[in-house]
């Protein structure tokens, strides 16, 4: 082997022109750039917890069938009657699995855009092409576009990220039932926020054969575990299974998810109260950005705000000076221009929130 093997003589070279994927480093700032829930377990449950953790016999591998687990999903997520779920390390893994399984030669990815970076980053890595077809100027679904699109590009999936990331609005659910009835392909309907959202597509499953509801505990307040689930058909979550990591949930993870779900109440309350936060926090922000020109706080169903100040880059790096760290999406498209992403924390940080924001305008 050559001394002088370097990345750039063996790598793709897609690979090697792509940025990592940038974590800032947020210690000692108030974290409300990356959508967690602000809350931990309390003491008693975090006990309890540690005792279930003590007992996985973490010399085994797993059952290679998540039984239990996929039951227990089964059961408190709503997944109907003859429906199953595939597991994933996060929902970022069953989007990798999708978009390799359909990646045929010639296949198109398709989303509304702005939307989750994901979906493109994956068609990228799998090698088909991505089509973003630009949400109307309020955010909504911009439907002739949309279904202009299906038309020309006949994709096969159409990814609807419910509520919407980074806009954090739900697409009308008519116009969605316009793209499920024209799609040729699947469409996956992206439900990371339903904890904030609360509708859900989930039951509408056997009424669409080319619906497909993805799911994550992330946002609910689990996303340390790395936990996310696709239900759809038998017939292809059976042919998907067949490319997931044999072990891609680890024991820990499906110990403690078991155990978050026996105790699902404490985190369902949980989201209930950053819900009613968020109305707040909107209020606040609508009247400490009102007359400002180009600002806005547009309307969420998520655990997140999207906002725009007469300056983005300049106030995302004030805040942060101010020990305030939040999403700076301005550069991801045109129609995010001067966009922030905030993430609902805490009263007291959301408070926190508004006050640096006033000085940082
Ligand atoms: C956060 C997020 C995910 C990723 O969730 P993980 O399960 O943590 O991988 C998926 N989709 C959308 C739209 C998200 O915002």
């Amino acid at each position: 082997m050559s001394a002088r093997l370097a990345p750039a003589d063996l790598l793709r070279a897609d690979i090697l022109a792509m940025k990592a994927y940038h974590v800032p480093d947020a210690a000692g700032l108030v974290k409300l750039d990356a959508m967690e829930n602000p809350y931990r377990l309390d003491e008693p449950l975090r006990a309890e917890l540690a005792r279930r953790l003590a007992d996985v016999a973490i010399n085994r591998y797993p059952a290679p069938d998540y039984r239990e687990l996929r039951q227990a999903i089964r059961e408190r997520f709503g997944v109907p009657a003859g429906y199953d779920v595939l597991l994933g390390n996060g929902s970022d893994e069953l989007i990798t699995l999708l978009t390799v399984a359909t990646a045929r030669p010639g296949a198109v990815h398709l989303s509304p855009w702005p939307s989750f970076v994901m979906y493109e980053m994956s068609a990228r890595l799998a090698g088909s092409r991505f089509v973003g077809v630009p949400l109307a100027a309020d955010f909504s679904l911009d439907l002739p576009g949309m279904l202009a699109a299906i038309e020309a590009h006949r994709p096969a999936i159409v990814w609807l990220s419910w509520p919407n990331n980074p806009t954090g609005n739900c697409f009308d659910e008519a116009a969605i039932g316009r793209v499920l009835d024209a799609a040729p392909g699947l469409v996956v309907i992206d439900e990371a926020y339903q904890p904030f959202a609360v509708d859900t597509w989930m039951p509408r499953l056997p009424q669409y054969p080319n619906l497909m509801v993805l799911r994550t505990v992330s946002k609910l307040g689990l996303a340390g575990l790395r936990l996310g689930y696709l239900s759809a058909a038998g017939p292809w979550l059976a042919e998907l299974d067949k490319l997931r990591p044999p072990y891609n949930v680890n024991v820990l993870t499906e110990a403690a998810a078991r155990f978050a779900i026996d105790h699902l109440d404490v985190l369902e309350a949980q989201a209930a109260r950053l819900r009613a936060d968020r109305d707040a926090l909107a209020r606040s922000l609508g009247a400490l950005l009102g007359g400002l020109p180009g600002a806005a706080v547009f309307p969420s169903r998520a655990n997140f705000l999207l906002v725009r100040v007469p300056d983005g880059p300049a106030t995302f790096e004030r805040l942060r000076a101010r020990g305030v760290l939040v999403k700076d999406v301005g550069r991801m498209h045109e129609s995010l221009r001067n966009c922030l992403r905030l993430t609902v924390g805490t009263p007291d940080e959301n408070q926190l929130l508004v006050e640096a924001l006033r000085q940082s305008l």
